[in-house]
């Protein structure tokens, strides 16, 4: 007999990626490229004059001011918590619980559910059309239905890449009572950000990663754009003290990289076009993608044998055949060069 945990928790099987040994690791969209080495220099050396026996700044002050300046916003209205993981986790405690309820579009990222779950609060799947976008047609009776005082939307969306028309976005907070929350967790890839829309809405929170275009996935930084009504709450139900002093200073220090963080966006998505157009001349079905990813569907072929026979030359991309709504699809992350290249060989020659 084990003390029994709280009920509702349930369990999470299969949703972590497979950790299989691989030479080409295309399977959870973090960025191929480690983060510039001077910076990583200038950082180690300054963790050598921080007070490591003070408590951080509890506030994250100065990474508060640069990532408001960074989004031109006033630093009232950002939030930064452990990765955006975090940063939805706190949106949970804050707004969610045992009397609230949660939507989303599905397919979509799994933590909406899982932190949901975690929070005691209720999840309420609101299904997407048949080509995995946001059905607008039949948004409002949607919502009404699934009557949720918290929705959450992925816009690029994972696993699928696509992006959501902002109109759209824009309706789903047109009722000041629900919070909608963004999670442009691949913003950067996209030529569209809800972020110049936070200032005007009192229920509108955009959340953004270091993990993915910053190559910082090892770090766990990540923070939300919301009305400083709203953010002040969520600074609320943070553990006191939540990110440790070299990780402020990292985060810090990254965004005075902008424009090499933006030379390797426009990298991966010259990359990424390329891939997409090797795929169209494979018997595979894909769709369109403003991310670092594609979600693809081989045609007549098993994608769960077509994923191990992969792993066996080396390469692991994300199996997701088995989930609903997404039978007999892959991921890939977009690599480098010659991950792609070795990527689109092994698969030209699987499906030849
Ligand atoms: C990768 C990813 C994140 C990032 O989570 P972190 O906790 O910041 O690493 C958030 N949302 C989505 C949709 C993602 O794919």
């Amino acid at each position: 007999m084990s003390p029994k945990p709280r009920s509702g928790l349930g369990v999470f099987e299969g949703y972590h990626s497979a950790q299989v040994p691989a030479t080409v690791r295309l399977n959870t969209n973090e960025s191929p490229f480690p983060p510039p080495s001077y910076l990583l220099s200038r950082w180690s050396e300054a963790v050598q004059d921080l007070s490591l026996n003070r408590y951080p700044d509890r506030q994250a002050t100065m990474l508060r001011q640069a990532i408001a300046r960074f989004h031109k916003v006033e630093p009232e209205m950002v939030f930064v918590a452990n990765g955006s993981n975090e940063v939805i986790q706190s949106i949970l405690l804050a707004y969610g619980g045992s009397e609230a309820k949660a939507a989303s579009f599905e397919p979509t990222y799994a933590m909406y559910e899982t932190i949901s779950r975690v929070t005691a609060t209720r999840y309420v799947p609101i299904e997407r059309g048949a080509d995995l976008r946001i059905d607008a047609s039949r948004l409002e009776p949607d919502l009404a239905a699934a009557a949720a005082s918290l929705v959450f939307v992925c816009s690029p969306n994972n696993p699928t890449g696509m992006a959501e028309d902002p109109s759209l976005l824009s309706r789903l907070a047109a009722d000041p009572e629900r919070l909608v929350v963004v999670d442009e967790a691949y913003g950067q890839f996209s030529p569209q950000s809800m972020v110049p829309e936070v200032a005007s809405r009192s229920n509108l929170v955009v959340v953004r990663t270091f993990s993915k275009v910053w190559s910082l996935a090892g770090m766990r930084i990540g923070y939300a754009i919301a009305p400083p009504e709203v953010a002040e709450v969520l600074w609320k139900v943070a553990l006191p003290y939540h990110l440790d002093s070299s990780k402020q200073l990292l985060a810090l220090y990254s965004l005075e990289y902008v424009s090499e963080m933006e030379e390797r966006v426009a990298q991966l998505v010259a990359e990424r076009e390329h891939m997409a157009q090797r795929l169209s001349d494979l018997p595979v079905e894909q769709w369109p993608s403003a991310a670092n990813f594609i979600l693809f569907r081989p045609r007549d072929r098993d994608a769960g044998r077509l994923w191990e026979q992969l792993v066996e030359r080396g390469i692991l991309v994300r199996d997701w055949s088995k989930w609903p709504r997404l039978e007999n699809c892959l991921r890939v992350t977009i690599g480098t060069e010659s991950e792609n290249r070795a990527f689109l060989d092994a698969l030209e020659e699987l499906l030849a």
